[in-house]
């Protein structure tokens, strides 16, 4: 181990100190002997150099990107502790648990830690024993807790989902306001404000709300490229699509979005029929339910929560290998923050949805059923059309999703359903101008069921009792299937053309910039659709979890069964003792001795000498077994 720099009487009082050589060489020390980790990912390493420099810090990253070590090893590195304030009690606790496995002194205090280990927990802070303390922000601001800390020498304060301190932002927290007393009282220590979630507003309320001095900012990419986005129209059988989908995820961890708490209750029971083990989640549960479906969420290996949104804020899992949702979300936004808890760990990882113009006409009821005023229920309604527009794409998801966000388009990602398997497109402009026409001659009163019969010339009951086969547009699109008209109409609507009046049963009407498209001075290019439901084809590149050989498969099991014993033991979460990646790097290398070990990814020093024999007996068991052990014996070709 390497001394820790010497500390200094004037170390707080240095505003900002001039970069040197150790402020690079501590921090991958740290990473390397604590956490295991080769190298730094995107801008952590210039975050942390911002910090041991003095500087106030805003750092704007995606889930799973890598925030917690921006203010992590600057505490460790610094005299003192580093303050964390996190919102979340659940989150604290497993944070805790994880930094004291990889033998870091850290500790949180709120009203769960029983009054002896509180007073511990300041005597060791004071004394100057730890290296983070996790707190509340309503504890934080208490008198009594600023005295406290005014007695220690403090390395920093980092401010994690600092948008909550935004009143516009979704997330708002009154107690969150209060933090800019930091600034007054510990002038010299700095500040980290960090975040998943801020747009260019949000981020100067950041900066001012919590009185950062110029802090340096940090802004990296939306981008989650082991995400892989599919979009799919929703069937009949909608739970049959998705047990098709988890066919692909056995084993794995994920969360099943549902709109309403009924439906999250007939889907978990149904996928339990089916063998998963899946549990239920929504605000109407007793309070106790709730808090048992999170516990083994987080404890067990592969469960599925099936749940309506009150499921996923602090849930800090890093292993979600799927996120599915079975109804559409209200806007990109909560789209992207509900697949954003898939695959934290940077491993591979999908999120799935199927949807329907049915979905879009509900979500518009319920807006406009909501207490909200017209100018709220205006920007509501852009948005879910922003939703259904992005579900509608052609070209690459990923690239239409950073669009949103306003981040720079790269390359197509060759990692969503568009990019795998390209849909094919036709000149669409006849099609549209004659379900339009229909639209019209049926006097923009109907719903979509009927506007196709009527185009498709089917003499049923309404149309006879409407009269509707007179009319000049009966039987016009006889040439597209029912499946192929709804695909055409979902198309209009999420272009803007057509709307459905969720007021009036869906009744769909045609918006101002029908005009120029009826009359032929616009073209449009849509997305060919399959005459019949064709059956889903093979895909082309594995699910995540199936790429290993059976003997390797075999051992992956066996090494998380371990992982599964010694968590239940320390009563932690599996992937705090180790991630799957950890795992999948000792199926790979298999280390015979304790030394090659301590190469693997995200094996640090202090959870090698506590798990490292357990594991290495698993690999001796399971030695001689690998793809390459069995060619080299000549046993396959
Ligand atoms: P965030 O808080 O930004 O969502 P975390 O700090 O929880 O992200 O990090 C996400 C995951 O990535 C964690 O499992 C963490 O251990 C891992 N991680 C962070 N930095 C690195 C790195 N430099 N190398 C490898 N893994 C990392
Ligand atoms: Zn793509």
């Amino acid at each position: 181990m390497l001394p820790l720099r010497p500390k200094l009487a004037s170390d707080r009082h240095v505003e900002r100190r001039p970069y040197t050589a150790w402020m690079r060489t501590q921090p991958l020390e740290i990473l390397h002997r604590v956490y295991g980790y080769a190298a730094f990912r995107g801008r952590q390493q210039a975050i942390i150099e911002a910090v041991l420099a003095g500087r106030d810090c805003l750092v704007l990253m995606p889930t799973g990107g890598g925030k917690s070590l921006c203010y992590q090893i600057p505490a460790q590195v610094l005299p003192g502790a580093g303050v964390v304030v996190s919102p979340l009690i659940a989150l604290m606790q497993d944070q805790v648990a994880a930094l004291r496995q990889a033998g870091v002194r850290a500790a949180f205090l709120n009203s769960t830690v029983p009054w002896p280990e509180q007073q511990d927990i300041k005597r060791a802070l004071v004394a100057g024993q730890l290296d983070l303390l996790y707190l509340a922000p309503e504890r934080l601001v208490q008198a009594e807790t600023l005295a406290l800390l005014a007695e220690a020498q403090l390395a920093l304060f980092a401010i994690d989902e600092a948008h909550c301190v935004s009143q516009w932002g979704h997330d708002f927290r009154q107690d969150y306001l209060g933090l800019d007393i930091l600034a007054e009282r510990f002038p010299d220590v700095p500040r980290l404000a960090l975040t998943a979630t801020a747009d260019e507003r949000t981020r100067g309320e950041i900066v001012s709300r919590l009185a950062l001095r110029r802090p340096a900012r940090f802004v990296s990419g939306f981008d989650r490229p082991n995400i892989r986005y599919r979009v799919q129209i929703k069937t009949s059988s909608a739970n049959e699509q998705l047990a098709g989908f988890l066919a692909g995820h056995k084993g794995e961890a994920g969360i099943v979005y549902c709109l309403s708490r009924k439906k999250t209750e007939a889907v978990a029971e149904r996928l339990r029929t089916a063998g998963y083990h899946a549990l239920p989640y929504h605000a109407g549960l007793p309070a106790r339910d709730r808090a048992e479906a999170q516990t083994r969420f987080l404890r067990d290996d592969g469960v599925v929560i099936v749940a309506t949104v009150a499921f996923g804020l602090g849930i800090d899992k890093p292993d979600v290998r799927f996120v599915a949702h079975m109804d559409l979300p209200k806007s990109v936004e909560a789209y992207y923050q509900e697949t954003g808890r898939a695959g934290r760990d940077g491993e591979p990882a999908e999120a799935w949805m199927i949807y329907g113009l049915q979905d879009v006409v509900r979500l518009r009821q319920m807006v406009d059923e909501s207490v909200a005023d017209e100018q709220h229920k205006r920007v509501e309604r852009a948005k879910l059309d922003a939703l259904l527009g992005w579900c509608e794409v052609t070209t690459c998801r990923r690239q239409a999703l950073l669009r949103y966000f306003g981040d720079e388009p790269p390359a197509p990602c060759g990692n969503c359903d568009i990019c795998l398997d390209p849909p094919r497109t036709f000149d669409g402009t006849v099609a549209a101008q004659k379900l339009m026409s229909c639209i019209v001659r049926t006097g923009a009163r109907f719903g979509a069921g009927h506007v196709i019969d009527v185009l498709r010339g089917d003499e049923t009951d309404k149309v006879r009792q409407h009269r509707h086969g007179r009319l000049s547009t009966f039987g016009i699109g006889a040439d597209l299937t029912m499946r192929q008209w709804r695909s055409v109409l979902r198309q209009l609507v999420a272009g803007g053309y057509v709307y459905a009046d969720a007021g009036r049963f869906g009744a769909l009407g045609l918006t101002p910039a029908a005009r120029p498209l009826l009359r032929g001075e616009t073209t449009l290019t849509l997305r060919e659709e399959a005459a019949t439901a064709q059956p889903s084809r093979k895909r082309k590149t594995p699910a995540p979890s199936t790429d290993l050989s059976p003997p390797d498969a075999a051992l992956f099991e066996a090494l998380r069964a371990c992982r599964k014993q010694l968590a239940d033991e320390a009563e932690l979460p599996p992937y705090v003792v180790f991630h799957d990646q950890t795992l999948r790097e000792l199926v790979r290398l298999r280390p015979a001795s304790l030394a090659a070990m301590l190469e693997i990814h995200g094996v640090g020093q202090a959870k090698l000498e506590r798990y490292g024999e357990a594991f290495l007996n698993v690999l001796a068991a399971h030695a001689g077994t690998s793809d390459e052990q069995i060619v080299r014996a000549g046993l396959i070709a």
